[in-house]
């Protein structure tokens, strides 16, 4: 067992407030988007809380499911008037 994390990388879609880790949603879209997910005591913590509220990663960060719901209704509205 060795005690050399202190150099682990931390992704630059974590947020970092009094030793506390937040994932940011990268887009920040929908008026009522969540901004960043729980505070937790590691990166890794705060990125489990973010999928299990089912948060998409997009390869560069996390998007809020309230930001993907935005555009996923976006989505079908242009589908509809399209359609019609
Ligand atoms: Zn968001």
């Amino acid at each position: 067992m060795s005690k050399d994390n202190n150099h682990e990388k931390i992704p630059t879609y974590i947020v970092q407030q009094n030793n506390q880790y937040s994932v940011e949603c990268q887009i920040k879209r929908a008026t009522d988007c969540q901004g960043n997910g729980e505070y937790c005591d590691s990166h890794e913590e705060a990125q489990e809380w973010v999928e299990e509220e089912c948060w998409i990663f997009s390869g560069e960060g996390w998007i809020c499911f309230t930001c993907v719901e935005s555009i996923w209704r976006k989505l079908v509205q242009n589908r509809r008037q399209k359609g019609a």
